[in-house]
């Protein structure tokens, strides 16, 4: 039986010359690229029927289930073609690493960099957070962030409910530059009372997406 159905039949993907066509592989929750790997006909025909990653590889020139040896199985959630079909995207739930070093994915390797800071959105928040995490678990001196923690909980919430007030008044402004450095104060103080409270950024999105 098909666990999944193929959408566009292989004959209409672009192959490489060696007839196999490269395979991104991300974690279906965080994005995170794990690995590149390559199929062939057989080994696509395999990963729809079986629901579990099957590439064809290069070195040992056969059939490839990843995690045959290694029990590091890829579940398929998604398979994705790209604009002019040479390129396919899966997305996994990666059991253990994907890596056959041991590492969950194989991209760990810096080739080459320009200094930049992220303002993803989740990697500031969830960063932001960690370190907020790291504060009240390795107290630091001079941290606002161990004065709210060693205050404790009722100065904490006192915090989040003046900046929730001021999110307010900001909001009366036209501009919304004000706005946006109560909104942050606000996102901040939250943090802080998520850690306090042992919940994280996780518990709050699981409940998010509950919801709709
Ligand atoms: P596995 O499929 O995880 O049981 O691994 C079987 C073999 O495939 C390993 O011994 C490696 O030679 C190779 N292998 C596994 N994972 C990777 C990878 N991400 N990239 C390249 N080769 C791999
Ligand atoms: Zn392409
Ligand atoms: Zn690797
Ligand atoms: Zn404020």
């Amino acid at each position: 039986v098909e666990v999944f159905e193929s959408l566009i039949d292989f004959s209409d993907f672009k192959l490489l010359d060696n007839g196999l066509i490269p395979v991104v592989v991300q974690d279906y929750r965080t994005n995170e690229v794990l690995m590149v790997a390559y199929m062939n006909e057989d080994s696509y025909k395999m990963t729809i029927d079986t629901g579990k990653m099957t590439y064809y590889s290069r070195s040992r020139k056969k059939l490839w289930l990843k995690g045959e040896t290694s029990g590091h199985f890829q579940y398929v959630k998604s398979l994705m073609i790209d604009c002019d079909n040479d390129t396919i995207l899966a997305k996994v739930r990666q059991i253990g690493a994907a890596c056959h070093t041991g590492n969950r994915s194989c991209f760990f390797k810096e080739l080459a960099k320009k200094d930049y800071v992220s303002t993803n959105p989740l990697t500031v928040l969830m960063d932001d957070y960690d370190i907020i995490m790291s504060r009240k678990n390795n107290p630091k001196e001079g941290s606002y962030t161990n004065y709210l923690f060693d205050k404790g909980i009722d100065k904490i919430l006192k915090k989040c409910g003046e900046e929730a007030v001021e999110i307010i008044i900001a909001a009366k402004n036209p501009d919304a530059e004000e706005l946006k450095y109560e909104i942050a104060d606000f996102l901040y103080h939250m943090m802080v009372l998520m850690a306090e409270c042992g919940l994280d950024w996780n518990d709050i999105t699981k409940e998010l997406v509950n919801r709709r």
